[in-house]
């Protein structure tokens, strides 16, 4: 029996790398945005998958659509990847969200008690909700203190998914994912935003990029294997949570340097910090321990930051051929 998976939040960067690989599995992939008739679904057409995924409108925070999307679909297994996902933005959207990340996984558990059916949920959880890490990597026994909205809405999801797996006994898994970064990364996050400027500037057609606190400390990994990570939590005996990472964490500094060097330039030619950028509450560290990860799902990260930019730029460069 083919498997068939619902991916909510399939146009985004792990929607697609997700839709690819389980294609590659042999699965019926279904995937919801929240106007599929408007959504240009750019990731999944760059990949050449889109044509192999039935697509649907569903709005998370709505019970009607979610029960509906599930009711007719009637997934094995389904990945909420879907919400506001930025750290920046839910400082100006805080309510959005909220609503979006924690109602939105509310109303999926909500609804698949509901039906009854032994449907498996994967979570989007995030390295945002540990906060600041300090040296002492954080795992899965590590508390919360995240510190921006986005962390907080995050947070809450968890506890959300942990508690329907306790009271229900749903098969429902969070994975606290670092940082993890692709081609199909937009420009809005930093990393993106560093990539494409250095080969701007390596062109000739920028000369300066504008950045903010560039001392914090974070775990890059790569996106297509962090999705993998996703399918594995759903393929185990038992439902459980887990951190992934690649255990190695840089400066945003570090990180600038190795885009600059990969095109051939020196950063702090071309690099000022802008005040203006800096947010209310930052995280300064953020370590992970993806020790549970490797024992359990036999999952490990193949590449770290200097790889991932490298992979970035690579694939950047290709536009000014
Ligand atoms: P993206 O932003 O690329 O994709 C998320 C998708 O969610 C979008 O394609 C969009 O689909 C939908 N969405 C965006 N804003 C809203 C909103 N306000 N309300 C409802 N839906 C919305 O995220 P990623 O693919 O990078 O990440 C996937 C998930 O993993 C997200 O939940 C993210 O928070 C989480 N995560 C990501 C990390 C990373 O480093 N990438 C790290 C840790 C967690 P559409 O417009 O089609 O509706």
């Amino acid at each position: 029996m083919q498997k068939k998976a619902l991916i909510c939040g399939v146009s985004g960067q792990d929607g697609a790398y997700l839709a690819e690989l389980l294609l590659n599995k042999g699965y019926i992939v279904c995937g919801t945005s929240r106007d599929a008739q408007m959504s240009s679904f750019y990731n999944l057409v760059r990949l050449g998958i889109c044509d192999q995924i039935k697509l649907a409108s569903v709005a998370l925070t709505d019970f009607r659509s979610v029960l509906q999307v599930l009711t007719k679909i009637q997934p094995d297994e389904v990945y909420n990847l879907a919400g506001q996902s930025s750290v920046g933005l839910s400082f100006d959207q805080p309510v959005e969200t909220l609503e979006s990340i924690a109602t939105g996984t509310l109303n999926l558990l909500e609804a698949i008690r509901f039906i009854g059916a032994p449907i498996k949920l994967y979570n989007a959880g995030s390295s945002e909700c540990f906060g600041n890490t300090g040296e002492q990597p954080a795992d899965e026994n590590t508390p919360f203190r995240p510190r921006s909205p986005y962390g907080v809405a995050k947070a809450t999801a968890f506890w959300e998914v942990a508690n329907y797996r306790e009271a229900y006994g749903l098969f429902a898994c969070s994975g606290i994912l670092y940082n993890h970064e692709s081609p199909l990364r937009p420009e809005r996050f930093v990393t993106q935003k560093i990539i494409s400027a250095a080969c701007r500037i390596a062109q000739g057609t920028d000369n300066h990029l504008y950045l903010g606190n560039l001392s914090v400390r974070r775990d890059w990994g790569w996106a297509p294997e962090y999705v993998n990570a996703m399918y594995l939590m759903l393929q185990q005996e038992q439902p459980d949570d887990y951190v992934i990472a690649t255990g190695e964490t840089s400066k945003l500094e570090d990180f600038v340097a190795q885009a600059f060097a990969c095109v051939g330039l020196d950063w702090q030619e071309y690099v000022t910090t802008d005040s203006s950028l800096l947010r209310p509450t930052d995280i300064a560290v953020g370590r992970g321990n993806p020790a549970k990860a490797k024992e359990k799902l036999g999952w490990q990260a193949q590449y770290i930051m200097k790889d991932v930019v490298r992979m970035m730029i690579e694939e950047k460069q290709k536009d000014y051929l």
